[in-house]
């Protein structure tokens, strides 16, 4: 391991650690290459289906030719709430160009480029019975150490019969952290992004297609 892999493995560690002191639900990491053809993640990122917060560290290398600007969009239905930083070295050895993250564009990617961001995800909050969309009005409940928001005294009566059946509520499924070129709108990296509940990971033992 040469001694810019290095430092770069030990900011990555860093933003890791970081995020997981947030105490925010499930985290997953991911490793792709930025390139003009569409670059692929090495793997996709798996989360656990049913938190209130998720987070997501995603590394990338840009490949030559690529150069330019790319905007980050976290797709998949129904849209969660995201915020994208940027890591910032914690100590600055001039070793990469840093590229900027502003209004979730990254500018002036060049190739070589290594760059970490850190994504937080949040589900939108949804009446787990009924599947509303919370507003002022719902009531809270707690169950096993998580909240609950309920629309009405029904809903939450509903819930109180059969809590279990209303455990994986939340994000499920196949999101997409993409990255496209701002000026030729095409794809430059994709990265799925997947919330598996307990019963998907427990079938996903054998790799199966
Ligand atoms: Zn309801």
């Amino acid at each position: 391991m040469n001694i810019k892999k290095t430092i770069f493995f030990i900011l990555t560690v860093a933003v890791s650690l970081t995020a997981a002191g947030h105490r925010w639900g499930d985290s997953a990491h991911s490793i792709g290459l930025i390139t003009s053809k569409g670059g692929k993640a090495r793997h996709p990122a798996a989360l656990q289906s049913g938190e209130t917060g998720y987070s997501l560290i995603a590394t990338a290398t840009v490949i030559p030719p690529y150069k330019g600007n790319a905007r980050v969009v976290l797709e998949g239905e129904p849209k969660l709430d995201y915020k994208i930083h940027l890591s910032a070295p914690v100590v600055d050895l001039k070793l990469h160009r840093k590229p900027e993250l502003r209004d979730d564009v990254l500018y002036d990617l060049q190739p070589s480029d290594r760059i970490a961001l850190w994504v937080l995800m949040k589900p939108p909050v949804l009446d787990p019975v009924c599947g509303m969309s919370y507003t002022n009005e719902f009531s809270k409940h707690t169950h096993e150490g998580k909240d609950y928001f309920f629309c009405s005294e029904d809903c939450l009566e509903t819930f109180r019969q059969a809590p279990g059946r209303y455990q994986n509520v939340g994000v499920r499924g196949k999101y997409t952290l993409a990255f496209y070129d701002t000026i030729t709108g095409n794809s430059v990296l994709n990265v799925p992004v997947i919330f598996k509940t307990k019963e998907d990971t427990h079938d996903a033992g054998g790799h199966h297609h």
